[in-house]
């Protein structure tokens, strides 16, 4: 049973005594728009196949689908466990390193989407003849 005085790894269950090493673990899966809509033969039937689609799933189903915040809180052992396993999805990426005190912390660089190049459409009542 889990003691309720204490922080456990929110992964293994482990307590986290007072003063004992732990870490937050915070991910979010953020939608990515590169700015360029396909063009389709039959926008219509796209945005239909889009609402069924979203009729399919739940509300929050949904929501996570364009973002989704994760927070654990993890025990040594299974901070070093999740790390490897993200790392370990990346391709020709060196096994992570035992954790190095005082030392910048890693990013990871994603590739940037393409400049658009499509036209910025004022918002209506925003111009400036009015
Ligand atoms: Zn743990």
């Amino acid at each position: 049973m889990p003691d309720e005085d204490h922080l456990h790894c929110q992964c293994c269950g482990a307590t986290i005594l007072p003063g004992g090493a732990f870490y937050h673990c915070k991910t979010e899966f953020i939608s990515g728009f590169d700015g360029v809509l396909p063009d389709s033969p039959d926008p219509e039937a796209d945005i239909e196949a889009a609402l069924q689609q979203l009729k399919a799933i739940s509300a929050q189903e949904a929501m996570d689908e364009i973002y989704e915040n994760i927070e654990l809180v993890l025990c040594p052992a299974c901070r070093t466990k999740l790390q490897k396993a993200i790392l370990a999805m990346l391709p020709d990426q060196a096994p992570p390193k035992a954790p190095q005190w005082g030392k910048a912390r890693k990013t990871v660089q994603f590739p940037k989407a393409p400049k658009s190049k499509g036209k910025i459409l004022p918002f209506p009542g925003s111009s400036d003849s009015e």
